[in-house]
């Protein structure tokens, strides 16, 4: 079993550090912890310790986890969908996560503005920068054109960006693609003045400092606090 307190503890540090090195306050980043397949039990100690924000990448592996939680702690985390979403589990989707991090389409954003109801969703545009079409993401040339028209669906709450840095990145080309999100946020919220794009959730196990020191509010880490995946 993973040492959850030390490696919470390590992560926090770390965080705090990586954002003392840019001058910005270690409050301003969001620690969501990544649980994906790892059971129910561990992510409740994990909360238990002070890990407040947990993220799924699929809603399926989610569902059990997210009531068996809820059940173990009698209170629920802040939920965030990291992971591609379905548009024929948006429902599900919305029963589950506080925040969906990965929207990358208009028509994925007008699914969840139509099962809305009468919530507000926190939402994320997740942009890729790397160079497989395989990869999901806007592509930075859409990405104006598409959060213009995301923006205007008023169930949702655009709050930001996220990606994950292309497969395989140095150092230097993670640091440089957080650095690339930022720029785009900004030229975006130049473009969008009504908008509130505060969020940039970038950074994971292998370059959550990088990522905080190039402006990361949000990193997504599992195997530094969960452990290897089996
Ligand atoms: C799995 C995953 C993470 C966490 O990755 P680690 O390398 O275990 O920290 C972060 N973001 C997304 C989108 C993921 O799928």
């Amino acid at each position: 079993m993973p040492d959850l307190r030390a490696n919470i503890e390590r992560v926090q540090t770390a965080v705090a550090d990586a954002a003392a090195r840019a001058g910005r306050d270690p409050a301003s980043v969001t620690l969501v912890g990544v649980s994906k397949t790892h059971p129910a039990e561990l992510v409740a100690e994990a909360v238990g310790l002070g890990l407040e924000h947990i993220g799924e990448n699929r809603v399926q592996e989610a569902a059990g986890k997210v009531e068996r939680v809820r059940e173990l702690l009698g209170r629920a985390p802040t939920w965030h969908l990291i992971g591609t979403l379905q548009r024929n589990k948006v429902r599900q989707a919305l029963d589950l996560f506080d925040m969906l991090q990965a929207v990358d389409s208009v028509r994925l954003a007008e699914a969840i503005a139509k099962r809305a109801e009468d919530r507000r969703i926190a939402v994320l545009l997740e942009v890729y920068l790397g160079d497989d079409p395989a990869r999901p993401g806007l592509r930075p040339a859409e990405l104006d054109d598409i959060a213009r028209r995301i923006t205007t669906l008023p169930a949702l709450d655009v709050r930001g960006l996220m990606t994950v840095a292309p497969f395989g990145s140095s150092p230097e080309q993670a640091r440089a693609t957080f650095r690339r999100l930022r720029e785009l946020r900004d030229r975006l919220q130049e473009t969008l003045p009504g908008a509130r794009l505060a969020e940039l959730s970038m950074g994971m196990t292998d370059d959550f400092e990088l990522a905080v020191e190039e402006g990361a509010t949000i990193v997504r880490v599992g195997r530094a606090i969960f452990g290897e995946r089996g």
